[in-house]
């Protein structure tokens, strides 16, 4: 958002950052293996393709290096002001203005609010009796002791999903025990990973066409995918057979394969990748335990009336993610509060605006969230009409825009009906979808409809008032 409108010759603007650097969840999630899941061509803009990646699956430092490496070269530091959490934002409807409210109290005037803060960055721990009376080190994920040393130590995980299966493993090479409290078991696909070689890093610099044409080619697949999960059968059967060949050949123990086979529909949680979990799981060292979790103790926690003894207890638990905005107070039009509006769920207009909240754009915000494919592409497409909606404000002389109240509703109703057939409704625990079962987050068709329904600013939707 911040290069392109400093391409657009518009410099009087601030990025607010709670954090001490650029890269969001790749500055804060710094678990061992932490990595991509989605090929390095596809996860990065598709304005600044980075030629140089170690590996296509690339971990986390080399994606954070590439953020900095782009705010740097875009000459972003200059307007970013580090260390400041937002606490909240009102709008002032007689002058037109967002009141931002910083943490520190200061406060901030902006014509236009966009908010990036993503959908996964507060981290969830798990809703277990007698938490806080664990001795041992305890940790969350995305919270990482950098100090700790898995080696010789007895570790409990819970929760297997995407983080967690990608520090399993790193555990398991020196941990003397690790037993992962599982209690739904994901979709494993095997990862495809490999080294770019320098021959493959000269081509992708010096070859025309040829790191466009690898892009095309996940993104395609990426595409095809997420069609498979919501209506193509028998290439989502292909998929499940593909995961549980994968399964079996690394699980030999009938037991353990009888634990790690999902009971649920492929897609309907995030399928994941990984070459090294099962394998992991397969270790002596390692075990699953699916009996659900009594209460914590003192000394670890009782799963299936047993006790567990740990040194250290680590929260593979994942994110707040259907509370986007939040702890943020969002105040609109009349003082209304976006936690009221958004009481049964949130939602809004293309995932970018909200009725009766002028002037405030969200970056993957609402049903922008994606199954399987690059979030980059969404963020991309929102950035182009959020750039189209300043323009004509700018141009027209307008103070503010706001989406109609109509055209928003309606908007849900025809997502809503998608997305209650859809294969994220069909039951499983996910964080695509709120307690009440309201599928927030993900987007419910191809993202070339969405890139579509974003490409042209369709000015009618929205009130534009006048100066
Ligand atoms: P997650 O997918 O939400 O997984 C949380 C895990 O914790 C689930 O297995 C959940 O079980 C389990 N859990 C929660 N409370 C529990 C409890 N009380 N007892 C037992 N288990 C419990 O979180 P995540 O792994 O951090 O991943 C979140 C998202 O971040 C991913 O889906 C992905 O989009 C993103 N991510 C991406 C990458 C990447 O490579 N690009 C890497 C990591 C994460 P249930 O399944 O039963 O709910």
């Amino acid at each position: 958002m911040a290069i392109k409108l400093k391409e657009a010759g518009i410099d009087n603007f601030v990025v607010l950052e709670k954090g001490p650097e650029v890269g969001g969840v790749w500055r804060e999630n710094t678990y061992p293996g932490a990595a991509c899941d989605i090929p390095a061509e596809l996860y990065s803009f598709s304005f600044a393709m980075k030629t140089d990646w170690s590996r296509r699956y690339p971990p986390q430092p080399e994606i954070q290096r590439y953020m900095k490496e782009c705010a740097e070269r875009f000459g972003l530091y200059p307007f970013i002001r580090f260390n400041t959490p937002v606490a909240g934002a009102q709008y002032d409807e007689r002058r037109a203005l967002w009141q931002v409210e910083l943490d520190s109290g200061e406060v901030l005037s902006a014509r236009v609010l966009v908010t990036g803060v993503g959908q996964l960055s507060r981290p969830a721990m798990p809703r277990v009796e007698g938490l806080e009376r664990f001795t041992g080190t305890r940790f969350h994920s995305a919270q990482w002791d950098a100090d700790f040393d898995p080696s010789g130590k007895r570790i409990g995980v819970i929760g297997t999903g995407a983080s967690a299966i990608q520090f399993i493993p790193e555990l398991a090479k020196s941990a003397a025990r690790v037993d992962v409290f599982q209690r739904t078991p994901p979709y494993v696909m095997p990862k495809p990973d490999r080294d770019y070689t320098a021959m493959d890093r000269w081509m992708m610099r010096y070859v025309p066409g040829y790191k466009e044409l690898n892009r095309r080619i996940w993104y395609t697949a990426g595409e095809k995918s997420t069609g498979a999960f919501n209506s193509d059968s028998r290439l989502a059967s292909a998929y499940k057979r593909l995961t549980l060949w994968y399964m079996r050949r690394h699980i030999k123990d009938p037991q353990l394969r009888a634990k790690l086979t999902p009971d649920y529909p492929i897609g309907c949680k995030r399928v994941l990748f990984s070459h090294n979990y099962f394998q992991a799981l397969a270790q002596d060292n390692v075990d699953v335990i699916t009996a659900p979790i009594e209460r914590v103790t003192p000394q670890g926690l009782e799963a299936g009336g047993q006790a567990y003894a740990f040194d250290a207890l680590i929260y593979g638990t994942g994110f707040l993610a259907t509370e986007f905005l939040a702890p943020m107070r969002i105040r609109g039009a009349g003082g209304r509060e976006l936690s009221e509006v958004w009481a049964d769920g949130a939602e809004a207009y293309k995932g970018v605006s909200v009725h009766g909240f002028p002037n405030l754009f969200m970056l993957y915000g609402p049903n922008t969230n994606l199954g399987s494919n690059s979030i980059i592409f969404m963020i991309e497409c929102q950035v182009g009409y959020i750039m189209q909606c300043l323009a004509r404000l700018r141009q027209g002389g307008f103070r503010a825009v706001d989406v109609k109240a109509d055209v928003m509703a309606r908007y849900n109703v025809d997502i809503q009906s998608k997305l209650k057939n859809s294969v994220w409704s069909a039951g499983c625990s996910s964080w695509y979808h709120n307690a009440q079962g309201k599928v927030t987050n993900n987007w419910p068709g191809l993202t070339q409809e969405y890139k579509q329904l974003l490409a042209q600013l369709d000015a009618d939707s929205f009130d534009w008032r006048a100066a």
